[in-house]
């Protein structure tokens, strides 16, 4: 029997939010935080410790949103806390070189065959763009070519129809981005070899990069096959264009080398983010020497940073990566994800519910709609998204916190506990019983 719950609390935080309206646009300085596909208004957070989260009216969660995806590591880790704080004590930024920053790409570089040389700046979004520039830079060419349903952060060249904040708010491309700049970016479905072929031919000769989510989580969670990677590495070779992954979730999260390991496929350039400065605002991109050699000052393609590869926040990324280069850390948290996966899918098969979840690593998206493959964005039905948000209302009052958009994929980090994983189990198929009664 399902039991009735009441809902949370949420005076304290909507009071904030209040005020907050008058701070900021939608009272947020992200978007999709704003909660405008689900019920309610957004939770303040007040503090995190391990898998939970505390918010303004005292209520505990389970935390599955986890910063978006840097917190591996949950929150409040010892070791990561540790590192920030010995370097504040020895400043906060120099403008200069540090130790920590070779530290940083040494403990990166020496863990990942498919980069050797990489640039830290400050955010998945400034990995991206830059990694573009160096793309058309390098190729001397001006267009790039995009999948629906891939996100790669907020500038201008990418901003075309883009997934995750913009699909939920049934948009397709930003205000505010010059028609000139859209002419030169190619979006086409994922999973489509006519499409790469028909962008080729159309396009002869003017196609610096094609750029895909190492693994697409940022519009549900469409796992590719290996053979369509393959296939857009080599169309990509025989046309001289170079192929980007972004890694900004991937990295660091599907294994320490990421989605390029999970395929066994050598891009030309790979963004991180995310994960990479746990918690802390980094970002990063890397290639081989002879296409970073095109970076200022050794070569023509102008990029910099005031933060960038700032101290505290390479301290936070070595303690973080640190942990994660351990033999078998990843084994373990896969096998956990499986395990909390599997029990959920043996309840959805027993019921008979129309719900799918998807799960690569660590990464899990619940899909409402029983294709066994979801591989392109219009396969996802905006209204399959109502039953989401009843399953977010139903987690939130049983206290499990997960992303406030059905487009959003869940993680499952290091410090979830089996006690919490099975205390998550059992809101979920109360959850689902209500979705679906
Ligand atoms: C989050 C994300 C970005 C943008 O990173 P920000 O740090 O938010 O700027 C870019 N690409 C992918 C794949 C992402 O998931």
């Amino acid at each position: 029997m399902t039991s009735q719950v009441h809902d949370i609390s949420r005076t304290k935080s909507a009071e904030l939010f209040e005020k907050a309206k008058n701070y900021f646009p939608g009272g947020v300085n992200s978007p999709v935080r704003a909660f405008k596909s689900v019920y309610g208004t957004p939770l303040f957070i007040e503090r995190g410790d391990k898998a939970h989260l505390w918010d303004a009216d005292g209520n505990e969660f389970i935390d599955y949103c986890c910063s978006w995806g840097p917190l591996i590591l949950g929150h409040n880790n010892a070791e990561i806390r540790e590192a920030v704080s010995a370097q504040l004590h020895k400043g906060l930024s120099f403008g200069a070189p540090t130790q920590l920053e070779n530290s940083l790409a040494d403990l990166i570089i020496s863990n990942n065959r498919y980069i050797e040389k990489i640039r830290f700046v400050s955010s998945g979004t400034e990995a991206v763009m830059s990694a573009i520039r160096l793309a058309r830079g390098y190729t001397k060419r001006d267009k790039i070519v995009k999948f629906e349903g891939c996100y790669h952060g907020h500038s201008d060249s990418l901003l075309v129809k883009a997934g995750s904040g913009l699909v939920t708010f049934g948009e397709t491309s930003s205000a505010g981005v010059p028609k000139a700049f859209a002419d030169e970016t190619i979006v086409i479905a994922l999973n489509d070899k006519a499409a790469l072929d028909k962008v080729f031919s159309d396009f002869e000769g003017q196609i610096a990069a094609v750029i895909i989510e190492g693994v697409p989580a940022n519009n549900g969670l469409l796992i590719q096959d290996k053979a369509y990677i393959q296939y857009l590495r080599d169309i990509t070779t025989s046309n001289g264009s170079l192929l980007i992954f972004d890694e900004v979730i991937t990295g660091f999260r599907l294994s320490f080398e990421g989605a390029a390991r999970y395929y066994d496929i050598q891009p030309d350039i790979l963004t991180y983010g995310k994960i990479i400065g746990g918690g802390m605002p980094v970002g990063a991109y890397g290639a081989s020497k002879e296409i970073m050699g095109h970076i200022s000052p050794d070569g023509g393609v102008y990029q910099a940073g005031t933060l960038s590869g700032n101290p505290v926040a390479m301290a936070a990324g070595i303690a973080t990566l640190s942990i994660l280069s351990q033999p078998g850390f990843y084994e373990k948290l896969e096998e956990t994800t499986l395990t909390f996966v599997k029990r959920i899918r043996d309840f959805i098969t027993e019921k008979n519910y129309p719900v799918s979840i998807f799960t690569i690593g660590s990464i899990f998206w619940f899909a409402f709609s029983q294709d066994e493959k979801i591989q392109t964005a219009d396969q996802i039905a905006p209204s399959s998204m109502e039953k989401y948000k009843v399953m977010h209302r139903e987690l939130l009052n049983r206290g499990i916190y997960f992303g406030p958009s059905g487009y959003e994929v869940g993680f499952i980090s290091a410090a979830h506990t089996s006690e919490d994983l099975e205390t998550t189990h059992a809101a979920i198929q109360e959850a689902l019983e209500i979705v679906f009664k």
